[in-house]
Parts: structure tokens; sequence; C-alpha cells
């Protein structure tokens, strides 16, 4: 089934999103690739970019007093700038935390709770984008004040081409991430070869279309044919999705950003437009990212720019584990870290 490669010649492709991260892992087919082919893991797990800085903020917003912080499950077990640090201890410190499944249930404690401020944590990508922008635009339009959001969104091609920028990148190739496609549709991606002169395959996540979409990337590679091809046509279209651009385009515009391990990125975040302000947690309780994170002993930043796999790092399976994590790569369900630990590398 898989195309013949010379075993002396080393590919290396980058799954950029951590779902594929994941699904790659639990479907065993690491193992499986032909010898000479290495698959290296991206900055596409939004939990793994956001900066520990950032996790610091929101503990401390969880600390004030009738502020209540809400988010995902993964992004409560993240450490901060310290390893005593994350929005599940400072809960245990009597902090007010709460764990939602989406911006609307984000939203819909804020109504129920008038006399409570809601700060709803919006990390993620293009993907998650959409929904978090529609809790803002819901707030803004039944004017509930007492909800707001703490804008940690980011965009994934900015940080491919940081990467790409890197003279030191040994990235072959581009397994690009079927739900991001989804929304930005195929040219989101098409840069890649037009640009960089690499082959990008836009994939699913069933483990058919992961190994469809990988023969197609390692052909490309082999072939020096460099191409965007769309591997995953029954959710993308060439255009994306229209509304929800939209929605992208109409309430934010583009900001720099700090990411965990590949530093401040020019116009890679999305920052609510003047006319959502009131709803902006950073604008609201005056808050500020600092624009070069700390060094940590944790090598996330490493790990999700492909320059070294999870088993590198001198602390995976011995001072970091699922149960004890150093840094978020090792906590958040679509991490690398975590993904070697419980299926293997
Ligand atoms: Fe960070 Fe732990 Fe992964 Fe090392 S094993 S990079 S410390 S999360």
């Amino acid at each position: 089934m898989n195309p013949p490669v010379s075993e002396n010649i080393t590919i290396r492709l980058m799954e950029v999103c951590g779902t594929h991260t994941m699904a790659i892992a639990q479907s065993g087919l690491k193992q499986l690739l032909p010898r000479g082919i290495q698959l290296i893991s991206g900055p596409g797990c939004p939990v793994c970019v956001t900066p520990p800085e950032a996790v610091d903020l929101a503990v401390e917003l969880s600390l004030r007093p009738g502020v209540t912080v809400c988010t995902y499950g993964d992004m409560l077990r993240v450490p901060g700038s310290s390893r005593n640090t994350s929005l599940l201890k400072a809960r245990g410190r009597g902090a007010s935390v709460e764990m939602v499944f989406s911006p609307i249930d984000a939203l819909e404690l804020a109504r129920q709770n008038p006399a409570q401020e809601f700060v709803f944590l919006g990390v993620g990508f293009e993907t998650t984008a959409p929904g978090t922008l529609a809790a803002v635009k819901t707030a803004r339009e039944q004017q509930l004040a007492n909800f707001s959001v703490l804008m940690l969104l980011r965009l994934v091609e900015p940080a491919l081409r940081t990467l790409l920028e890197d003279p030191e990148n040994r990235i072959d190739g581009f397994l690009c991430p079927g739900h991001v496609a989804v929304i930005t549709g195929e040219e989101g991606f098409r840069f890649l070869p037009e640009e960089y002169g690499l082959p990008a395959v836009i994939g699913g996540f069933e483990t058919g279309e992961l190994v469809g979409a990988l023969k197609k990337l390692i052909r490309q590679v082999q072939a020096r044919d460099p191409r965007l091809v769309n591997a995953y046509p029954r959710l993308v279209r060439p255009e994306g999705n229209r509304m929800a651009r939209e929605i992208i385009r109409e309430m934010t515009r583009p900001a720099p950003a700090l990411w965990r391990g590949l530093g401040k990125i020019e116009n890679s975040a999305l920052e609510l437009k003047e006319a959502y302000a009131p709803w902006d947690a950073a604008l609201k309780y005056g808050l500020t990212l600092p624009e070069v994170s700390a060094p940590s002993a944790c090598r996330c930043g490493q790990v999700i720019s492909g320059r070294i796999s999870p088993e590198e790092c001198p602390f995976f399976g011995k001072g970091c584990t699922p149960d004890d994590p150093l840094g978020p790569c090792m906590v958040s369900s679509e991490g690398s870290c975590a993904a070697a630990y419980q299926f293997g590398g």
C-alpha cells in the first residue's frame, strides 16, 4: 500500500494539527510508515501554543472576587509559568473556575447569574473562532455586560510561515488540518507550494483518510512535484465556509501575539474590533500579555515546531507525565507528548 521509498532518504512531514497528531498515534500509523519517513508535530494544538503567561492571567482573573473563568477541560490543568500555577490548582485555593463545553455554555452561565462576571478563555484556531465570536455577538445583541472573552484565538498560516522562515527548518511537506481548512478553504494552504515550494495535502481524521493523505504527500515529495491537494473533499470546499469567514472578518482584525515556543508573531491572532470592545476581557480588566515568554524547562516549544520528538525531552515520562504534567503538550488531548506517552512515538 505504501509507495516505495529509498531507505536512505529521510522525509520529514509535519502534521500541523493536534487532532491529526492524536489520530496518527492512536492508529499506530507512525510505526507502519516506511523507513526513512518521519512524522513531526506542528503548532496546531491550541492549548499547547497558548503561552504560559496567558494561563497566569487567567489564574489571576479567576482569583478576583466576583469573576468566574470558564474554559474547556484541557485548559484546566495546563501549567502557567510555574508548575504550581494552573486553573485547577487555583480552584483548589478558592478561585471561581468553571469547565464548559462551548462558549455558549459560558454565555448561558452569565445570563443565569447576572451578579457575577464570566470570562470565557477563547483559545483555538480558525475552527473555533466562529463559535467564540458568535457568543460575543449574542452577548452584544442581548446587552449581556457580565460576559467577556479573553481572546487567545490564533491563525495557522502565520505560524507555518514563521517555521518555514527559520533557515534550520527541515520540513519536506505538510499534512494540513482538515478542520481549519473547512473554514479557510483550500486557499488557506495554497501558499505552501506556491511560495515555499512544499507539498501540502489537506487530510481528514479517519485512519483511511490519513493513509490516503500521507500517501499523496509522500508521492509528491518523491516526485518533487509540490502542489496543494485536497484529500478531504467531503468537508473542505475550495472557498471554505464563507459565513464563518465573514463573521471573522466582520468582528476581528489580525493582531500580533505571543506563541509558546515560537515567540511573537505579527498578524497571528484575532483581536475584537471596537464595536465589540466591551466584551474583550483584556480591555475590560486591563490585562496585557508580555511580548516575550520567560525561559521554561518544558520543551513543548521545540516539540510543536518539530525540532525534537516528545521522547527527546529529558522530562518525558520522568518529571512529566499526564498525571503530573510540566507542560501543555502532556496535558492536552491533542498534545504530542500525551499522544507519545499513551500510544508510543
Ligand atoms: Fe514539556 Fe513534558 Fe512534553 Fe517535555 S514531556 S516537552 S516537559 S510537556
